[in-house]
């Protein structure tokens, strides 16, 4: 999410009239979704689609399944385990308080609820949420050109990784370097090269279509992509169309001997539970050995 979003709140509770006054005192500042059992809170976080709110205010004694359980059951999934939670609840006792606390709850408000304490946890709160989601965003993507980094990337070969162990079939890795980058800098300078990146980086994101790719910035102009299902074929044929769109560009490169514009040079890797060429720990150093070949080969190719 970018940092002037409006934060979404989930209430829960059974009682009618409590969202009903909860609702009324934060939507001026907040999108206020509502969820009068825990099931239904539980199904509305599990729907596809939905961004997931950034607070969750829940009430403790309801029928079926109470907020307790609805607390645990968001805490030991990986998806929603970030969510911040309050419990706001008309059980006072400390051994109550103590309980929601050590089930992962951010914060414990009493029933019936001053609002003024109400609006200011809730503040503090969605500003601790907004930092620690700023500081995830510099964490997995790249400043410059706003697409997964390195650390990013290396999770997600990881878990792609195991997947492929577990579940068989194939997954396929891309290396890439735009080329004669150092003359571009030189030639026009490093804010048009800076420029430059940005576009190849946004015109390799358009290019990939599935929803399971990934494209990262690997390094200052190289970039990785991660194509889990696609055989050394479907790589192939991917790469040539980043390649394409590269050079499609037609951003100018009057000092590169290779062509006119800016061209990309890719080096393909495959990994395949049935016919395993490149072994899976060693996809990334496979990929990097083809992008030389294509490099040596002439550049503005694949290999
Ligand atoms: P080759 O065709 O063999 O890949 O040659 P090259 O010049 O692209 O390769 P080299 O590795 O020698 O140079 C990479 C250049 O990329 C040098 C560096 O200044 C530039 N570069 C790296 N990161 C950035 C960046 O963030 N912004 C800009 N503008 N330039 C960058
Ligand atoms: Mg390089
Ligand atoms: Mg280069």
């Amino acid at each position: 999410m970018t940092t002037d979003e409006q934060q979404t709140i989930l209430v829960v509770d059974d009682e009618p009239a409590n969202i009903l006054a909860l609702g009324s005192l934060l939507k001026h500042e907040y999108r206020v979704r509502v969820a009068n059992s825990g099931e239904k809170a539980l199904r509305l976080l599990q729907e596809g689609g939905q961004p997931h709110p950034d607070l969750i205010l829940l009430d403790i004694q309801m029928p079926g399944m109470d907020g307790y359980g609805v607390c645990q059951r968001i805490k030991a999934d990986p998806a929603t385990r970030d969510i911040p939670i309050i419990f706001v609840t008309a059980l006072d006792a400390a051994s109550d308080e103590e309980r929601g606390l050590s089930l992962g709850a951010a914060d414990y408000i009493a029933k019936p609820f001053n609002r003024a304490i109400v609006r200011a946890r809730v503040r503090t709160h969605m500003s601790l949420k907004r930092k620690n989601d700023l500081l995830e965003q510099m964490a997995l993507f790249d400043g410059l050109t706003g697409i997964p980094n390195r650390r990013h990337f290396d999770d997600q070969l990881q878990r792609e990784s195991k997947r492929s162990l577990r579940q068989g079939g194939s997954l396929s890795l891309l290396m890439m370097d735009i080329d004669h980058f150092k003359d571009f800098n030189d030639h026009y300078g490093h804010g048009i090269g800076d420029q430059c990146l940005q576009k190849v980086a946004e015109t390799l994101k358009a290019t990939l279509s599935r929803p399971s790719d990934m494209i990262a910035r690997y390094g200052g102009e190289e970039f990785v992509a991660l194509l889990p299902g696609a055989d050394a074929n479907g790589a192939r044929e991917v790469a040539e169309k980043l390649r394409a769109a590269v050079q499609g560009l037609a951003i100018p490169h009057e000092s590169s001997s290779t062509a006119p514009v800016v061209t990309l040079s890719l080096g393909c890797a495959t990994y395949s539970s049935e016919a395993p060429g490149a072994a899976l720990d060693g996809l990334l150093k496979s990929a990097d050995e083809a992008l030389y070949s294509a490099k040596r080969a002439g550049r503005n190719r694949c290999a």
